[in-house]
């Protein structure tokens, strides 16, 4: 079984050995539900360093008032269980009177970039997730620090806070970990029907044939509309299908530079994301 902790006081405990010893420390933040593309993220986390931590803590800070916070899976024993199989030596499982007293109060601004795409669709989202992030980092204090592509935008957010306010910890952005016919694994499938979880192939291939059309030089607008057009007739209801630049996600319509092919759309219930390297 994992070495849990659930207390700042203990976590640091564990680090403060681990340091005295000139150990190396690798953190994988995660909200739990874990799965195949976490599994990854903890295993390259055990190969970039000495010891691989992973935080489970379901952050009630990123979620609006209307999302699934209530109903979001939670999985304790097999997440510890997938862990112990992955490598992770420590799991660090904060619980929300701990993170947030009753006064909590100092959030962190992502900035710009917390206001479009995701940011546009869920008002609020990446304040909580840079709030909480920063604070793992500062309670972890690894050398390393473990965020997967499949949350594009927000591997780029946590990038520009770590940056800004110079905290010493290298971030390294996973690629995506997708199930064998090509759906990026989330701990959200688990809400999707057989029938939904068949249609929600048409996600990740969609993001396929619009990059393969606007490598091909084709008009960028009209490869977008016809990719939105092929989601909603899958069953999508799309947020958005658009293409950015890779650093500052500004959309754009030429391929001149780094672009990324980003996604979010429902199908029943289920809003899903995903995300494509088109150049670069
Ligand atoms: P979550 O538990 O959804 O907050 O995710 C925790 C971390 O795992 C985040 O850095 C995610 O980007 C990453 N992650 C989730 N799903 C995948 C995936 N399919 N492939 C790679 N990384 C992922």
């Amino acid at each position: 079984m994992i070495s849990t902790v659930t207390t700042i006081r203990d976590l640091r405990t564990t680090l403060l050995g681990w340091r005295e010893a000139g150990e190396t420390v690798a953190l994988v933040p995660t909200m739990g539900a874990l799965h195949q593309g976490h599994k990854v993220l903890v295993e390259t986390a055990g190969k970039m360093a000495k010891r691989a931590v992973t935080s489970i803590f379901l952050n009630p800070l990123q979620f609006g008032p209307k999302e699934d916070l209530a109903k979001y899976p939670r999985s304790l024993e097999a997440d510890q269980k997938l862990l112990s199989e992955a490598g992770c030596d420590l799991l660090y499982a904060p619980t929300p009177a701990d993170m947030y007293p009753p006064d909590f109060a100092a959030k962190i601004d992502p900035g710009p970039l917390g206001t479009i795409l995701e940011g546009a669709a869920r008002p609020g989202h990446f304040t909580g997730v840079v709030t909480v992030v920063i604070k793992l980092l500062l309670q972890t204090m690894p050398d390393i620090a473990l965020f997967g592509e499949k949350d594009y935008q927000q591997l780029l957010i946590i990038h520009r806070a770590v940056r800004d306010l110079d905290l010493p910890i290298h971030i390294v952005g996973v690629p995506i970990v997708r199930d064998t016919d090509g759906l990026a694994f989330s701990s959200r499938n688990v809400y999707l029907s057989p029938d939904e979880r068949k249609c929600a192939v048409a996600l990740p291939n969609t993001l396929q044939e619009t990059a393969a059309t606007i490598r091909e030089g084709k008009d960028i607008a009209a490869a977008l509309k016809t990719g939105q057009d092929k989601l909603t007739k899958a069953g999508f209801t799309v947020d958005y299908l658009e293409l950015a630049d890779a650093h500052t996600l500004a959309p754009t319509r030429t391929l001149t530079g780094p672009a990324r092919l980003l996604a979010a759309a429902k199908i029943g219930a289920t809003r899903l994301i995903d995300n494509l390297a088109v150049a670069g």
